[in-house]
């Protein structure tokens, strides 16, 4: 894949990059060793000072930031500096409680004395998607530097400023040399770095055929990985919710990011009940939102990333229709330059391409249930399990949700989030492991047993 920034909006390539050669990926890493001998000796009190600078330059360049996600994949202009703002709380989570998470556990057992300790590992190859493009590199990158281990990007070929730039923002806030280095390659040199013995470890965001990649790759040379895969996460509402509510979340949570979200709300499981009333108007709302500019502040969808993502949605969307879904609204591309789609609702989705698949865009499919079994049943058909939403105001059918539903992490009566505090990932094909809060950053070091009789 070329490595070269395209405007969504427009189709224009803006710019394109030389990949690394040979010589300056193996510079790199020599760079990325050397750095982790130094760096893993630096004191909590180092990383975090250096953390809280990368934090606050951030905040500091946040349009510009923000102004380049746009350009390159096409992000709304607001959210894309709602998304650095969130980064320079993710840093600042971990400047402030990489501490507390690492510190030394001690254990009573026949020892004297005898502790869990929590060393870094050394140079971390992440490989990261497009959607969030720094987002997703900072949860990352904010715990496993605060964990003393030092970051190697692959980031996703669209989108190379944003990689170029998330380098040098480490860089200006006074990291070493070698901390923290973007690697312009494409996934071609993926296994090439992951069996490199300075590499230690890999973590992989992206769609689960590049999961499957990757861990196998390390798995034959014995290395771990971190799994954030796709998703199809299940939104289910209920007859006792609150369904203004419910379908207000319900198109926020479909809508955002252009629909290219991992935690998007792709399949909506809908109590039959409350269905005619919750379609009716979700459908609405879908159909009036405003399609254009993603640098306009008006616009509330803007273009998806690349041909490629609006050829797949395009697919997608007529294979269901095909396979007997009804097309309740949207179901093309916009007639203008630009990757742009309609919003578009597909009824009685259920069992459709847009329904076993993950749908990488602004299109929702919708199911009926007779019951909440029916309805956790209709969730669970899927080999996704990254996040689930249910809305309902019935205290037992909200404990039953939270045990049963197949997914890293339920929100009830809410838009599922990433936040630092809560520990993020999924299970089945989404992938393992997790990331952000004290399990994200435990999962980059050397669990150390220690005995002393
Ligand atoms: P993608 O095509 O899998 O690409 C993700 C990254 O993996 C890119 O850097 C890509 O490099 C690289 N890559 C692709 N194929 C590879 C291979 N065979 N071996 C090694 N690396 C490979 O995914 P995407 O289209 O960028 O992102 C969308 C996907 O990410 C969706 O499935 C979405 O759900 C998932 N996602 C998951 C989470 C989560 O937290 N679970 C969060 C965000 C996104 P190139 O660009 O050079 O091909």
């Amino acid at each position: 894949m070329t490595i070269a920034s395209i405007n969504p909006a427009t189709g224009e390539t803006i710019k394109t990059f030389s990949p690394d050669s040979e010589s300056v990926i193996e510079e790199k890493l020599r760079k990325a060793a050397a750095a982790f001998q130094q760096f893993r000796k630096a004191s909590f009190a180092e990383r975090s000072q250096r953390m809280a600078r990368v934090a606050a330059l951030l905040e500091q360049r946040k349009d510009a930031y923000g102004r380049l996600m746009t350009l390159e994949m096409g992000k709304l202009r607001k959210a894309g500096i709602a998304e650095i703002e969130k980064c320079a709380i993710g840093c600042r989570y971990y400047a402030e409680n990489a501490e507390r998470h690492l510190a030394v556990e001690p254990v009573q057992t026949d020892a004297s004395r005898s502790e869990k300790r929590f060393q870094p590992l050394g140079p971390v190859l992440a490989v990261m998607p497009w959607n969030f493009p720094f987002w997703q590199v900072f949860r990352f990158a904010a715990p496993a530097l605060m964990a003393g281990n030092v970051g190697l990007l692959k980031h996703a070929s669209n989108v190379p400023q944003s990689a170029l730039a998330i380098e040098e923002v480490f860089r200006d806030a006074g990291y070493p040399e070698g901390c923290f280095q973007t690697l312009l390659v494409g996934s071609d040199k993926v296994k090439r770095i992951v069996e490199d013995p300075r590499v230690v470890a890999a973590t992989l965001t992206g769609s689960d055929a590049a999961g499957r990649s990757l861990a196998s790759i390390a798995g034959a040379v014995v290395k771990k990985t971190v799994l954030e895969l796709g998703g199809s996460d299940p939104f289910l509402v209920l007859p006792s919710c609150d369904l203004d509510k419910a379908v207000q979340v319900a198109v926020t949570a479909r809508v955002q990011n252009a629909g290219q979200s991992c935690i998007a709300a792709k399949r909506f499981i809908v109590h039959e009940k409350i269905a005619p009333e919750f379609e009716k108007r979700f459908v609405e709302k879908m159909r009036g939102l405003r399609v254009g500019d993603p640098q306009d502040d008006a616009t509330e969808l803007g273009p998806v990333a690349s041909r490629q993502v609006l050829e797949d949605l395009d697919k997608q969307v007529r294979s269901a229709r095909e396979q007997g879904a009804t097309l309740a609204c949207g179901g093309r591309r916009l007639d203008r330059p630009g990757f742009f789609y309609e919003p578009t609702v597909l009824l009685n989705a259920k069992g459709t391409r847009a329904w076993q698949e993950e749908v990488f865009g602004p299109a929702a499919a919708v199911a009926r249930a007779r019951d909440l079994d029916h309805a956790i049943a209709l969730a669970n058909d899927t080999p996704y399990g990254l996040g689930s939403a249910a809305f309902t105001q019935d205290a037992k059918e909200m404990e039953r949700l939270i045990e049963d539903l197949e997914a890293g992490q339920v929100f009830i009566n809410g838009m599922v989030k990433s936040d630092p505090r809560l520990p993020f990932g999924g299970v089945k094909a989404s992938g393992y492991g997790r990331e952000i809060s004290q399990e994200g950053i435990r999962e980059f070091v050397n669990v150390k047993t220690v005995w002393i009789g």
